[in-house]
């Protein structure tokens, strides 16, 4: 399994290369909701190559950046085995040679990039959109495969993909989950033994709050018992939101296709999560 570190090496590697090529992008510690989205690029294309790179132009100054926790040599054992053709594992001296100020930088739609998570966490999508971007040119494939999980991210970057024109087919893969319903998350190791067993609620909330929406009940409603159950297990709520899985606007009919988001903190570690009411 190659694993490449400049970009000479990646663009020989990729004008010698036959048949589709699917992306997936991550910042490593990966995970069985990593994996998933391998094993799908795997059966969508004959070749699979995977970055890992902690992203420092997406994380605000009070943000976990230093703490991000990373673990290439586990990484690489598991892609191996998960049927990765490559890996690209760039640094900041490759993404961002002149610095980070002064950058040429994607601004996506306000609409989309400063709600739910956007609004706490500005320049955060601008951050993901610029560095998808470098990477897709770098690696330039057919196909680019994103998780549910990071649901804002997904619309975000499939508008910025429609918005410049670019070719590459946008492949969503479905939030992978452990047993107790928790979603698998780069974050969750970093979770006390306490917070592992409470993290679960979140989901539990979701599917709670999609269970319960009609088109009759009534959204406030709903969105208040969900955050008051949430805070009296612990959480500190950043947003408990039902939106539109297209726009990400508030939407107040409890439709099949709306999406129930949240956000919330337990402890030290931000925990996000989404679920749709289905269709
Ligand atoms: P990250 O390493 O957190 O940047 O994530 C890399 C990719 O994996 C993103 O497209 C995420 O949405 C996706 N991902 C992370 N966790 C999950 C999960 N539990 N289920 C599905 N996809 C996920």
């Amino acid at each position: 399994m190659p694993i490449f570190k400049d970009i000479a090496s990646l663009r020989q590697w990729r004008q010698s290369l036959r048949g589709t090529l699917a992306f997936v992008p991550t910042m490593g510690n990966l995970h069985d909701g990593h994996l998933a989205l391998v094993r799908l690029a795997a059966a969508r294309a004959e070749q699979v190559l995977v970055s890992i790179y902690v992203n420092p132009l997406q994380f605000g100054p009070q943000e976990d950046f230093a703490q991000y926790p990373r673990s290439l040599d586990k990484d690489l054992q598991q892609l191996h085995a998960a049927g990765c053709s490559t890996v690209f594992t760039p640094d900041d001296a490759l993404m961002y040679p002149r610095g980070r100020k002064d950058l040429s930088i994607i601004i996506p739609p306000h609409s989309l990039a400063k709600v739910l998570c956007g609004a706490s966490r500005p320049g955060h999508f601008a951050g993901v959109c610029t560095v998808v971007n470098k990477l897709l040119q770098m690696v330039q494939p057919e196909i680019l495969i994103l998780g549910e999980k990071d649901y804002q991210q997904l619309r975000i970057v499939q508008q910025m993909v429609a918005d410049m024109n670019m070719t590459v087919q946008v492949l969503p893969g479905p939030v992978q989950r452990e047993a107790d319903g928790l979603a698998y998350s780069s974050r969750n190791a970093r979770l006390s033994p306490g917070e592992r067993q409470m993290a679960p609620r979140l989901a539990a909330t979701l599917f709670d709050l999609v269970q319960r929406s009609t088109p009759q009940a009534s959204v406030a409603e709903l969105a208040l018992a969900g955050r008051e159950s949430l805070e009296q297990a612990g959480f500190v709520v950043d947003y408990l939101e039902l939106r539109d899985s297209e726009t990400l606007q508030a939407v107040n009919i409890a439709q099949p296709g709306a999406r129930w988001f949240a956000a919330a903190h337990l402890g030290q570690t931000r925990l996000i999560d989404n679920v749709m009411i289905p269709l």
